[in-house]
């Protein structure tokens, strides 16, 4: 094969004409993708005869995959310098939008999953939908949240190959559409792997075009309605994080890659095995990423019984054998259900075979013995409504949560009636990030720091990371991890510079909340935290603060009313501490715009602090807390989540923990008063009234003084104060400072910032997968 960079000339001369230098970003970017994508070809293939496990998901939230993908495949410092010698600068592919087809954790999980079966030769396969339009893009006016759509083909698609000759018909009351896939190699690290995303994109049925010969305006405009109206199910990611978005629309995007991703494994299987299922099972594992492709389970049923004519108990024996389901959330307002008449409008041919599950969920129940009342509880018909969390985990042989505290509140409190019944399918595999992104990648200064002293090895083994903990004693090491930090700031600063117009200072020390915004993820008790530290600087009540720079980056759904309001008055926090000069020496607070992957690839690395602060029992797992912890910062944050598994292997004292438990948050049940606490705490009320009081302008919409009665008199439908920021409000800020004059000795926090690192092997996606793999796919 001709050397890569012979390659990239070769397209490049062919395609524009031009060469490297004169080339435009997009032409480049083109070029050096598809010489990869040359290259890659003779591994993108399967094992045939081996198990396949299928990863179904509404989500893939991949980022910008040129740099990955390069470096995967051993080509980003190749790649680097035939852009340098040709005097272009290597940065110039991140003007590159990223792949944002996904809205957070969810979907950022799916894609490190991708990376990490690629790399250790695990047959993973992703499955899900090609959107037109990623989650919005957002940028601030006068401190309010604006969306635009987020056109990511802009550059094209050179790491997509479209298949036509795989598409399938997936049918709806109303209409008949193609699902075209797209394929994506899934490219494993160091020449492993490369396995498949298979994303479906929406098509009228003739996509030849319209017959033009037969020219007639009104069949025109016919089949032009016909083609908007099949496109519109791909057009657009729902802009929703835990909370479910109960539209038509959404139901038929479920049902279109379920149904397509289903039709295009049966075409393979039965192309070897022609109508017998036997070993359907032991070929494909379909893990469920959450409700969002539930609806499989049924239409798996539909196609076995009604297609291949096999019976209930057959095609059941297989749809159980095949399927697993993960849960994500044990928040009550995002479990899925969909109303029974909408979903019979859009998808009848479906319905029977949910019947079919909730009789024969009838009658294992009556078989032990739970009838009548009992029997209530487990419904997946209940009333009017499916439910499609206990159709999940009726007609799967294995349930899991995302770490071990989320598994146990799911065995215990939200499904227990579940765990009664069927012990040995609930088990927990606690969330993980693929090293190579969030290490290797976006940190190449502290990769190399680590490899210097303890080998390479830790890129495909991140458990070896070990052996940086007796470093955490060699004043040598702690000064090059302090340099580094320090350089990933200068960097952030300059590029912070550069897109918010906000010059930010490398000297202070930096605490970063980044994630969705979301009331149970209380940016709002940060920005009370930052209030409070303001006015005890202005009082003289806080001495000696270290200099800190607090920094957000959140996207909140357009229709989340308060989380708009938590964005603009965190803006308005931003303001009136940025623009008093008596601040300038002691903090500075910044909320970055369109906060994605690439924009976290930039931050972590220079953060000192992870605000991981959500009301214990909330955040299933979080993976945000993961990253900061490999690139050194230390977590400031609840025990909720896999923070209580990071504090276990990172230890306490190089952590700072404070807050409610999950004990004691029940144990608070209707006895909880926060306006008591608003009224005894002169601190707490001082910043609470700045929502109120005039102190901040939320430009006469009434946004602030809703989030006040949020607080103190709940609404319609939540207590007051239902995520516990004034309970914690006191032990937060108390340990905030804790963490803030501890930075002031840089060695020993550093120290800490190192031993995290040294600890951080076991929240390796590589580790996550494995435990998938043999425990639930049996393919490794
Ligand atoms: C990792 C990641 C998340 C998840 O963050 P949490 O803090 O776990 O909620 C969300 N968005 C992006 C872009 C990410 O990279």
């Amino acid at each position: 094969m001709k050397p890569f960079t012979e390659q990239i000339d070769e397209i490049l001369r062919l395609e524009t004409g031009a060469d490297a230098c004169s080339a435009s970003p997009a032409a480049l970017y083109s070029a050096v993708s598809r010489a990869a994508m040359e290259r890659l070809r003779p591994q993108w293939k399967r094992e045939p005869g081996k198990k396949r496990a299928c990863y179904f998901s509404a989500e893939f939230l991949v980022g910008r995959l040129v740099h990955a993908n390069l470096f995967n495949l051993g080509l980003l410092d190749e790649c680097n310098r035939y852009l340098l010698e040709r005097g272009v600068d290597p940065a110039v592919f991140e003007q590159i939008e990223d792949d944002a087809l996904g809205n957070g954790g969810l979907g950022r999980l799916a894609a490190c999953f991708l990376d990490s079966a690629a790399s250790m030769g695990v047959p993973l396969d992703g499955y899900g939908i090609r959107y037109r339009y990623g989650l919005f893009r957002q940028h601030f006016e006068n401190g309010f949240q604006m969306e635009t759509p987020d056109n990511w083909l802009r550059f094209g698609d050179p790491w997509s190959v479209r298949r036509d000759d795989e598409s399938v018909l997936v049918t709806f009351s109303d209409q008949t559409v193609r699902a075209v896939p797209y394929d994506m190699p899934a490219i494993g690290y160091g020449g492993g792997m490369v396995n498949t995303l298979r994303l479906w994109q929406s098509e009228a049925p003739d996509g030849e075009g319209f017959d033009f010969a037969l020219f007639n305006e009104q069949k025109y405009s016919e089949a032009v309605r016909l083609r908007d109206e099949a496109e519109a199910i791909s057009a657009v990611l729902y802009p929703n994080d835990d909370t479910p978005a109960g539209k038509r629309l959404r139901l038929k995007q479920q049902y279109f890659f379920s149904s397509a991703s289903l039709q295009s494994l049966l075409r393979d299987y039965t192309a070897r095995h022609g109508d017998d299922f036997s070993h359907f099972a032991d070929e494909y594992a379909i893990q469920l990423n959450d409700t969002h492709p539930v609806v499989s389970i049924p239409e798996l049923l539909r196609i076995l019984m009604s297609d291949y004519l096999l019976s209930f108990d057959e095609s059941f024996a297989v749809v159980q054998r095949t399927f697993a389901y993960t849960n994500h959330t044990i928040m009550a307002e995002a479990l899925e259900k969909w109303d029974v008449g909408l979903f019979c409008s859009v998808i009848p041919q479906v319905y029977p075979y949910i019947v079919m599950l909730d009789d024969a969920l009838g009658r294992a129940l009556k078989a032990r013995g739970i009838t009548g009342a009992g029997r209530g509880r487990y419904r997946i018909i209940d009333g009017e409504m499916i439910h499609m969390a206990h159709m999940a985990i009726f007609a799967s042989h294995s349930v899991n949560g995302v770490a071990k505290i989320h598994t146990e509140i799911l065995k215990n409190t939200a499904l227990p009636e579940w765990f009664a019944l069927y012990p040995d399918r609930f088990n927990n595999k606690t969330n993980g990030i693929t090293p190579r992104r969030w290490l290797a990648l976006c940190n190449p200064e502290l990769s190399s720091l680590i490899t210097e002293r303890i080998g390479s090895g830790w890129i495909t083994d991140l458990d070896a990371l070990e052996k940086l903990a007796p470093y955490a004693g060699d004043p040598t090491a702690l000064d090059a991890f302090l340099r580094v930090k320090r350089q990933k700031k200068e960097q952030l600063c300059a590029f912070i510079e550069a897109r918010e117009g906000v010059r930010l200072r490398p000297d202070f020390m930096f605490d970063v909340q980044i994630k969705r915004l979301h009331e149970y993820k209380r940016q709002l008790l940060n920005a009370f935290s930052i209030l409070d530290f303001y006015f005890g600087i202005q009082d003289g009540r806080i001495r000696d603060f270290t200099p800190t720079v607090f920094l957000f980056g959140a996207k909140a759904a357009p229709g989340y009313y308060r989380a708009k309001a938590i964005i603009k008055f965190i803006n308005e926090v931003a303001r009136l501490v940025n623009s008093d000069p008596a601040m300038r020496e002691c903090m500075k607070v910044l909320f970055v715009q369109n906060y994605n992957v690439s924009y976290a690839e930039k931050l972590i690395p220079a953060a000192d602090i992870s605000e991981q602060i959500s009301t214990a029992g909330t955040e299933a797992s979080g993976t945000g807390n993961m990253k900061f912890m490999l690139n050194g910062a230390v977590t400031l944050g609840t025990l909720d989540g896999a923070n209580i598994e990071i504090v276990e292997r990172a230890g306490v004292e190089n952590n700072y923990i404070f807050g409610a438990t999950v004990g004691e948050i029940a144990a608070l049940d209707g006895r909880y008063n926060p306006r008591a606490l608003y009224e005894s705490d002169m601190r707490i009320r001082r910043a609470v009234d700045t929502l109120i009081d005039g102190t901040l302008d939320d430009g006469r919409t009434g946004m602030f003084r809703e989030l006040y009665s949020a607080l103190l008199d709940g609404a319609s439908w939540h207590a007051p104060d239902c995520y516990f920021l004034l309970h914690d409000f006191i032990p937060y800020c108390d340990t905030r400072l804790r963490a803030n004059r501890d930075y002031a000795d840089r060695a020993a926090f550093a120290k800490k910032c190192l031993l995290n690192v040294a600890h951080a092997g076991p929240f390796s996606s590589d580790r996550t997968v494995a435990e998938y793999a043999r425990g639930i796919w049996g393919c490794l």
